[in-house]
């Protein structure tokens, strides 16, 4: 296992298979215009299974892949077979909008998928495409029941949420894990990069997760600790104390009101190479040149070490710097 220069042990790699998307999320991508990196500069997959097997014997364990859309580059199912056998990843999970799973759910279980992360941040219709730009509610739902269907389970529910766009949901949200069963977490919404809603009064349109808490506890009930769910990460994880024992969990992730960085365990790699050891700093590592030609494994490892020893302490939001030079797409949240 690798630790980095303040202790932390690095065992987990997320990996953005492609900067494109199928939505235009008002959080995450502009509408029009996006800066999409050219088919050359993107890795291939036998360049990202050659960074995953490097980092493996490094003591990375975890991957998740993401993106933009990782279900829209073609041959995924390809990819997400050759990484589950790659010897030391024992997890395999994907984060997606869920609007291509229901073509896919099977085939990625059976190449050695775990588990999904499907992003939903609304159960209004409108509302939903108001949100994406482009989506169809009922396309995000027929993902998350076949992803139930096909065992990528524990399936989780990733909600941002922001003020004055859905904060008014967060109930109705909430109820879901009684009456679906479903494994729900909170994400409090970042200022990255280009982002549409980013301006100079960005704290006022971040919903903190105590804030979260207080409304679903005045309409709900009380929540009790629950065990963490496989891979729960940086989510503190709760239960209506008054649902049934086939309630789902309720998660707060709260990078912004209480930032979880003493416990990163993590590191990213960009659609186009680049290694980045935190999510809310612009400072990159690139990999592209040491892959291109005969990419040799020490010369990797001698830069995903480099990465990991450049992880900054924690992040500096609370100093008013954000990361800018890329929109969430591109890192890959
Ligand atoms: N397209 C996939 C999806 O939407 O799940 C994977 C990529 S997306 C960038 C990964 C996660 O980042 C999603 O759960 C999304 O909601 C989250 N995200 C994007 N922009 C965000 C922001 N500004 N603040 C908080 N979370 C954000
Ligand atoms: Fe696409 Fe995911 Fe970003 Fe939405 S959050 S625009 S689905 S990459």
């Amino acid at each position: 296992m690798t630790m980095d220069r303040y202790g932390r042990l690095i065992d987990y790699l997320r990996v953005s298979v492609t900067d494109r998307c199928n939505l235009r999320c008002i959080y995450c991508m502009p509408e029009e215009g996006v800066q999409l990196c050219s088919h050359d500069e993107i890795l291939r997959y036998e360049e990202i299974v050659a960074v995953v097997r490097a980092a493996a014997e490094l003591g990375i364990s975890k991957i998740r892949l993401t993106g933009g859309e990782p279900l829209v580059r073609l041959g995924i199912v390809d990819l997400v077979r050759e990484l589950a056998a790659v010897p030391g990843i024992e997890d395999l999970a994907m984060t997606t909008n869920g609007t291509l799973l229901a073509r896919y759910a099977a085939d990625l279980a059976e190449a050695g998928l775990r588990r999904v992360n499907i992003s939903l941040d609304t159960l209004q219709p409108a509302r939903f495409r108001a949100i994406t730009r482009r989506g169809d509610l009922r396309d995000t739902l027929a993902g998350i029941d076949a992803a139930n269907s096909a065992g990528l389970t524990p399936v989780k529910i990733n909600t941002v949420v922001m003020r004055g766009v859905n904060d008014d949901e967060v109930v109705s949200l909430a109820s879901k894990t009684v009456t679906d069963g479903w494994n729900l977490r909170f994400i409090e919404w970042m200022p990255v990069g280009g982002d549409a809603l980013v301006h100079d009064d960005w704290r006022e349109r971040v919903v903190t997760a105590a804030e979260i808490r207080v409304r679903v506890e005045a309409e709900l009930g009380p929540l009790v600790p629950a065990r963490d769910l496989v891979g729960a990460g940086p989510a503190r994880t709760f239960r209506l104390a008054d649902a049934g024992t086939a309630a789902g969990t309720l998660g707060f992730i709260s990078a912004i009101s209480e930032h979880f960085c003493d416990s990163c365990n993590r590191l990213r790699l960009t659609a186009n190479g680049k290694l980045r050891p935190c999510l809310l700093s612009d400072y990159e590592i690139d990999l592209l040149d040491a892959l291109r030609g005969s990419p040799e494994t020490g010369k990797l490892q001698d830069l995903i070490r480099q990465a990991i020893q450049a992880k900054p302490q924690g992040h500096r939001l609370a100093r008013g710097q954000r990361a800018q030079a890329r929109v969430m797409a591109q890192i890959g949240g």
